[in-house]
């Protein structure tokens, strides 16, 4: 295992790990321990190059900070990419040789699943490190996140539906969703239940399939989400779709969703704003999933009641943000960034 210092200004560690035998490559970023030691889950796709992998690990372990700043979680940011394609290249060494890259850095990083990570995997990890969470056995357990990040997320709705429209219940209002993995399945559930009508997309056409005789969804191909009709558009599958080109083509009043760095670039969020669609801030909507890891962590003991709590708590602070938004005209996105740096700020002494 080879691990090595990368330097990446405005972050406190970045290393490259390396087990060239296993063909393990990837990287773990840390942006900021201020408020505790740097949580985020571990990412496996096959990215082109590693420059990619390695300005994905950076992104995202940015967007942590603020994930964990807005959900007053006593955690900093962190995130690592894996380079491969999980379904070919994801094995138990692997997992395992990765775990050694996570001990490496001594607490300064707690991982967890993200995409293409499975709580199954995560034990594997926890064999040669003390800092995962997201195991699906063992005392403080916290399992699968995705659930509690799909309730997040339809909190984040609900709200967003009450600041465009004027109501709270999701009765006959139309939710376009992309991507139906793990949190993309269980929000649509809940929407159904809630009795909203529902358009869905996911380049895996057997997900569509099964989500749409589920919830009595419309399927459309991945292409077409973003021209559909809907009251609401709920992102749930990969982040930068929200961009120059995608945005002119929106017909929604609102987006809220799950998947992480859901604008190309801030400037995207004032494109919304100026087409009066409101942005319900990725890192606040979809916060249930580390508040669950969290309790691993932190090892909470009275769990459920805990994460209620924190949801609550993530639910006001979204309409905060909104509120706010409204009386200063401008985008919620802005409002949001500013509330983490102001909570961010070194306290005076
Ligand atoms: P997942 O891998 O289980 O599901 C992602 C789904 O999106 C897959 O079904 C995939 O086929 C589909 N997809 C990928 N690209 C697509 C595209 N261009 N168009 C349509 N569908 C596409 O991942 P997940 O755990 O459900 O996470 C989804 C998003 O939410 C990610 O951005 C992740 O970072 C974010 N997130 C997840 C959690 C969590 O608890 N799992 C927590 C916070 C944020």
């Amino acid at each position: 295992m080879d691990i090595t210092i990368i330097d990446a200004p405005d972050y406190e560690r970045v290393v490259e790990f390396k087990d060239s035998a296993l063909g393990l490559l990837g990287y773990i970023a840390v942006h900021s321990t201020q408020r505790g030691p740097a949580a985020g889950g571990v990412r496996m796709r096959p990215y082109g190059h590693a420059a990619e992998a390695l300005n994905d690990a950076l992104q995202l372990a940015r967007g942590m900070t603020f994930k964990n700043a807005a959900a007053d979680l006593p955690l900093g940011g962190g995130k690592a990419v894996i380079i491969g394609d999980p379904h070919v290249d994801k094995s138990p060494d692997l997992l395992r040789s990765f775990g050694q890259a996570v001990q490496s850095l001594s607490g300064q990083y707690w991982t967890a699943e993200d995409m293409g990570m499975t709580p199954a995997d995560m034990a594997h990890i926890g064999s040669r490190t003390d800092f995962v969470a997201g195991l699906a056995d063992g005392e403080f357990a916290s399992g699968d996140p995705s659930p509690i990040t799909a309730r997040g997320i339809f909190n984040a709705i609900r709200v967003a539906a009450q600041h465009r429209f004027g109501r709270t219940d999701l009765d006959g209002l139309t939710v376009s969703v992309q991507g139906l993995g793990h949190v993309g399945a269980h929000l649509c559930q809940l929407l159904h239940d809630a009795g909203a009508r529902l358009i869905v997309t996911d380049i895996d056409a057997r997900q569509s399939a099964r989500v749409a005789e589920q919830c009595a969804a419309q399927a459309v191909a991945p292409d077409m989400i973003y021209g559909v009709e809907a009251d609401i558009f709920a992102p749930c599958a990969i982040g930068g779709i929200l961009n120059e080109t995608s945005i002119p083509l929106l017909q929604v009043g609102a987006v809220a969703g799950g998947a992480n760095n859901q604008l190309a670039s801030a400037g995207d969020a004032r494109l919304l704003h100026q087409r009066g669609i409101l942005y319900a801030p990725d890192f606040v909507a979809n916060g249930g999933g580390i508040i669950n890891v969290a309790t691993e962590i932190l090892r909470v003991e009275e769990r459920e009641a805990w994460v209620a709590d924190r949801l609550k708590a993530l639910e006001q602070t979204m309409d905060r943000i909104l509120t706010r938004a409204k009386i200063e005209a401008v985008s919620p996105h802005e409002v949001a960034e500013a509330i983490v740096h102001e909570m961010l700020r070194p306290k005076a002494a």
